[in-house]
């Protein structure tokens, strides 16, 4: 690639309205904008030259002016229960993945918005990584495009959740800027009630979505029902506590009938007493809340253990009777390591103390 080149403009991270003033600006007419966004998004064209209905000297220019990047496909990888894990490479040479989790009852994409994740969760293998980059927009919607592609789903409905690797709120402009690109009606035209972003509660991003004017589903992931025990899993607490994260909750503007999900990881012997399930009712009693439980997905380098089947039932039964809505999330694609906190790519990690915590991808 000649130095040229490094600097013209992406197609892929445009907003359907850039586009469009990108087209004026080179003397067409803007609804041409309008048409390469639907090639590049409805349709999953990787390549102007196949956008068949601009005329052959516009593409030709297109081609030389502009790239349309797209993720390659590195491998595909699939579980005995049907959730399949997708690695990606990007321009850069770095690696992604992205899960397919079918029939859950819907269909879902399960997105990545960084490479690695500045977050450090004690329990989260992608925390190991450590934040390699964010990803750019056109990366972000570049997995939901490959995915849709790869398993011929651009007509069938899915749901988007930001919850693979990465801080969506640590990344938030290109986030949002994804999430606008998803919606537009030109495109795959996945409205943001279909998306749910899951945070570890960066709290001035958080009070900056509740101003948004088109709005994802919100997780957070609270993990435990007092600063003592969440300072102690995820390092951000110490910056921002849980009290404040419940108050910037119950000011968050939500739909009619719409709840915060409650993301909560269930460690043997840590957090899933009684009295941490006690202590998280009333944390909850005020909030339009529902909590999903998260049994543990162990992994080598974890110093956790997944609790019993018991004590998960025993922890939901207490949180049910108190009368919130709980949900224990089924762990999906464990044998290809695509479930929850077991997203990570081999090759990208730098310290011998992260290495530990390698795994391979398809072991
Ligand atoms: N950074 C965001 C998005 C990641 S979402 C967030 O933290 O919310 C992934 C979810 O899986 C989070 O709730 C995370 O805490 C949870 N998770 C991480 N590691 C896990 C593990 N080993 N087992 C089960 N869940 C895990």
């Amino acid at each position: 690639m000649s130095g040229n080149e490094e600097r013209r403009p992406d197609l892929a991270e445009l907003e359907r309205p850039a586009l469009e003033a990108a087209l004026v600006e080179c003397g067409q007419d803007a609804f041409r904008g309008g048409q390469i966004f639907r090639w590049i998004h409805r349709r999953g064209v990787t390549d102007v030259g196949a956008m068949t209905d601009l005329p052959l000297d516009l593409r030709r220019r297109l081609a030389a002016e502009f790239v349309l990047t797209t993720p390659t496909l590195a491998h595909r990888e699939k579980s005995s229960d049907g959730t399949e894990k997708f690695l990606l490479r990007l321009a850069d040479g770095r690696q992604i993945e992205s899960v397919f989790i079918p029939d859950t009852p819907s269909m879902t994409f399960c997105i990545s918005t960084q490479v690695g994740c500045a977050m450090a969760c004690a329990f989260c293998l992608t925390g190991k990584m450590g934040l390699a980059r964010n990803l750019t927009a056109g990366e972000i919607v570049g997995q939901v495009r490959v995915l849709a592609a790869a398993l011929a789903m651009r007509d069938t409905p899915f749901n988007i959740v930001l919850m693979g690797m990465g801080e969506p709120l640590h990344n938030y402009d290109e986030t949002m800027k994804a999430l606008r690109i998803l919606a537009d009606p030109y495109g795959l035209a996945v409205p943001p009630r279909r998306v749910t972003l899951s945070t570890v509660g960066l709290l001035p991003a958080l009070e900056r979505l509740a101003s948004e004017p088109v709005m994802p589903n919100l997780a957070i992931s609270l993990h435990a029902p007092t600063d003592r025990l969440r300072g102690e899993l995820v390092p951000l607490n110490k910056k921002y506590g849980v009290a404040e994260i419940i108050a910037a909750c119950q000011r968050f503007p939500l739909q009619k009938r719409r709840r915060i999900t409650f993301e909560y990881v269930l460690l043997a012997g840590v957090n899933d007493s009684p009295q941490d399930a006690r202590l998280l009712a009333k944390l909850l009693a005020r909030v339009k809340s529902k909590v999903n439980l998260i049994p543990l997905n162990a992994a080598p380098g974890i110093p956790f253990e997944r609790p019993s089947d018991e004590a998960v039932n025993r922890f939901a039964k207490i949180l049910a009777d108190a009368g919130l809505i709980v949900s224990v999330r089924k762990s999906r694609g464990r044998d290809i390591r695509a479930a929850c906190g077991q997203l990570i790519v081999e090759g990208q990690k730098k310290s011998a103390a992260q290495q530990l915590a390698v795994v391979a991808f398809g072991d």
